[in-house]
């Protein structure tokens, strides 16, 4: 993994020249970095999916001061889960997701925070964030280009009471506890993190988030709970990570059209804590997008090459 004590200088230099001269040809399933330190790793990609795992990193390097302020407990196995998704994917698909992935460990950087609290003022960190962030953009524009779309999933774990997946628009608790009809009238759904497919389709925001062909829905009839969804539409008293900085502005900005998403938050046990728990929840995913790309953005996942 270090690419500092491993790669021969040639190598490096190579590697920094290719840099240099975009753009470059990436392959689809392959790892690529960015820098001489290997905190971000990029794995290119040919389908539309963007996967970014920003809390699942185990580095601690001593040249980055620890943070001190805010969550620097890390998702444990997220990396891992990710990793099981593209692998499910490419089943699937015969192709490849984008993967976004932070080595460091989060009490030296939260990409999912903005600058001042993910780096804290540590030079190196506050790089490895602009690199994370430019690297996620890179695959959106790249899938973008290729597919006119992109569906942008940032996995994390949680460890609330209820084990459940919270699927996160950038939509608040107070949003989504609300009946359809007034959701519906709220318009919120045009600042969340399915907006360009809302504008785009139409029709009920509710039903798009937590009706019988949601993505919630398509999860629980796989056997895996999820909020929002038909049988649990609303948070209610509950704790619910609704969607961090990732998703909000790589997915929900208004400057990012054709870009939709949501962030995965995954409880641990039976979905993160073993290889067949991480297994089953990728290739549930895998089905899951397979049938909301399909008929939400016409695309066919399950059509290999
Ligand atoms: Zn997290």
């Amino acid at each position: 993994m270090n690419v500092r004590r491993t790669m021969p200088l040639c190598l490096l230099l190579a590697f920094a020249i290719a840099h240099a001269s975009e753009p470059l040809e990436r392959k689809p399933g392959q790892s690529y970095y960015f820098s001489f330190d290997p905190y971000v790793e990029y794995v290119a990609g040919d389908l539309p999916i963007v996967l970014t795992s920003p809390h699942g990193g185990r580095l601690k390097p001593d040249t980055i001061r620890n943070r001190t302020k805010g969550v620097t407990d890390m998702d444990v196995n997220t990396q891992e889960l990710a990793r099981a998704v593209l692998d499910a994917l490419h089943a699937l698909s015969g192709r490849h997701a984008h993967l976004v992935a932070s080595h460091l460990h989060r009490s030296k950087l939260d990409p999912n925070r903005e600058i001042v609290e993910a780096a804290q003022g540590d030079p190196m960190a506050e790089r490895a964030w602009r690199e994370f962030h430019d690297t996620v953009r890179l695959a959106i524009d790249s899938a973008v280009a290729r597919h006119g779309f992109a569906f942008l999933i940032d996995l994390h774990g949680h460890a609330h009471p209820i084990p459940r997946l919270e699927l996160g628009y950038a939509l608040s608790t107070r949003q989504l506890n609300v009946p359809d009809a007034e959701f519906d009238r709220s318009g919120v759904i045009a600042v969340s993190t399915l907006r360009d497919l809302h504008a785009r389709r139409g029709g009920s925001a509710a039903a798009l988030l937590r009706g019988p062909r949601s993505l919630g829905a398509l999860f629980a009839a796989r056997g895996l709970r999820a909020i929002p969804s038909p049988a649990e539409p609303q948070p209610e008293g509950h704790p619910y990570f609704n969607g961090g900085y990732i998703v909000r502005r790589h997915a929900a900005a208004p400057d990012t059209p054709k870009v939709d998403g949501l962030q995965i938050e995954c409880p641990r046990a039976g979905v993160r804590d073993t290889a067949e728990a991480r297994a089953r929840f990728a290739n549930i995913t895998a089905e899951v997008l397979a049938v909301f790309l399909q008929e939400n953005h016409d695309f066919r996942l399950d059509a290999k090459k």
